[in-house]
């Protein structure tokens, strides 16, 4: 049995972000350097802005990123469960009807401000009389549910911000259910908590307040507390907030640009933190002696031009065997190999750039005659090795090509690249004129000969 369990607790009312990415990633390793697992728990009591089609890109999300999960659960299969517990918490006299409406509390709350005292709900609700309550209800108005908070301090040791104490005196008692009886997240994530025996819970510091009236929920029904820890948020590179316009992107958008899994967990996992990024190829050397106390409280600052640039280091590490799959779908050719990878891994940001370099080799390049060099490409295609060549062979034709012209360096190497490849930079030529081959070589440097 798994004794440390975690939740991903996302509501599918929108494509998961970076921001959301990293609360996965770090729930993830932080899990599993613990020895646990994690659940995904799908927050969609919101039965009105939670979608099916972001439900399976959620799902297609962790799949990608190689998250294994212990189990999947709906909040929205548990809503009997919900009830009960809501009847508990009645009977105990912790939740209580409240029949004002907006425009009421908005006017209690300018006129507390007026008055200097703090906005906070000042539980009218709780003093009507049973017969006020029934002349609510005969009126057809429909009541909301608040929790009654006890006004005492709440303190927990945060796995990432260390000692916390909040006062709930200073907070309105939350509402945990809205007038037509639907839930909001506060109760249910509870509920399921207990029912999932979650041994630690790991947000964004956004949860600090609820985490003090969740702990009193916990409380109020028996249940051991969990550990809970609050990351700091992300912001964009220059300290801004991260919006969809200022580009913060959804998992889905991150992966079209060619941004590989592994990438996005290095990233995430360590953004934000005291340690360095690494380019790790695995993740079990990112789980290996987590440190949640590494988290820093000020936000992460992301940028995606940090992320292409660990992409590229990434990429330059990246075994053959790992991007097989996705190169031959690429290329659409099952004889790729390792050569061919090897040769360009190097020199690309993404996988999917592949594809231009397996062109230049294996299909035709749009060859020009070089007028400026025509004499010098002439002699080297006059003195080209036979076959058999090897990884020597560039080596040996380019030395006999200096010795002969006396080019040395770009003027030497640049013609010879464009001549073969098309482009003006590119991999190690060594390898790549293996891959081209003789008949494609001397095709290539022959349009040259007057
Ligand atoms: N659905 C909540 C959110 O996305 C979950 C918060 C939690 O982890 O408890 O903010």
């Amino acid at each position: 049995m798994t004794v440390n369990k975690m939740r991903f607790a996302p509501s599918p009312t929108g494509n998961l972000h970076i921001g959301n990415a990293r609360t996965l990633i770090l729930n993830y390793i932080f899990a599993k350097s613990i020895g646990g697992g994690l659940v995904l728990r799908i927050d969609d009591t919101d039965q009105e802005r939670s979608e099916e089609r972001f439900y399976n890109s959620i799902i297609k999300d962790i799949d990608w990123l190689n998250i294994d999960l212990l189990d999947i659960k709906k909040q929205s299969e548990k809503t009997e469960k919900y009830k009960q517990v809501r009847d508990q918490l009645i009977i105990q006299g912790k939740l209580y009807p409240c029949f004002e409406s907006d425009e009421e509390l908005n006017k209690i709350r300018k006129l507390n401000l007026s008055r200097g005292r703090p906005p906070i709900y000042d539980r009218a609700s709780l003093k009507l009389s049973s017969k006020q309550i029934e002349e609510y209800k005969s009126k057809g108005v429909k009541p909301y549910w608040r929790y009654k908070l006890d006004h005492e301090n709440i303190a927990w040791k945060d796995l990432i911000r260390g000692d916390q104490s909040i006062d709930c005196s200073t907070f309105s008692d939350p509402v945990l259910i809205r007038t037509d009886g639907t839930f909001l997240y506060t109760l249910p994530s509870v509920v399921d908590d207990i029912d999932m025996s979650i041994s630690h819970v790991l947000r964004g510091e956004d949860h600090v307040s609820n985490t003090a009236t969740q702990i009193q929920l916990f409380k109020a029904l028996n249940a051991k507390i969990p550990n809970f820890g609050h990351h700091s948020l992300m912001v964009q590179k220059d300290g801004s907030r991260m919006s969809k316009r200022s580009g913060s992107m959804s998992l889905g958008e991150i992966r079209d640009k060619g941004i590989e899994a592994i990438t996005l967990i290095n990233y995430c996992a360590r953004i934000g933190t005291s340690d360095a990024i690494e380019a790790y190829q695995n993740i079990d050397d990112l789980i290996y002696n987590y440190d949640l106390t590494k988290i820093s409280r000020s936000p992460a600052r992301f940028s995606f031009d940090d992320l292409t640039l660990l992409n590229k280091k990434i990429l330059q590490n990246k075994s053959f065997s790992s991007v097989r799959e996705q190169l031959t779908k690429l290329v659409l050719d099952k004889n790729i190999d390792e050569n061919f990878w090897n040769s360009i891994r190097a020199n690309i940001n993404s996988v999917s750039e592949s594809k231009k370099w397996w062109d230049i080799i294996y299909g035709d390049i749009d060859c020009k005659t070089d007028k400026d060099n025509a004499d010098f490409l002439s002699l080297a295609y006059n003195i080209l090795p036979h076959e058999p060549w090897d990884e020597n062979t560039w080596s040996s034709w380019t030395k006999n090509i200096s010795e002969k012209t006396g080019r040395k360096g770009k003027e030497l190497y640049l013609p010879l690249r464009i001549a073969l490849t098309g482009e003006n930079s590119g991999p190690e030529l060594a390898s790549f004129l293996l891959l081209i081959g003789i008949d494609k070589v001397s095709k290539r440097l022959k349009i040259n000969i007057k």
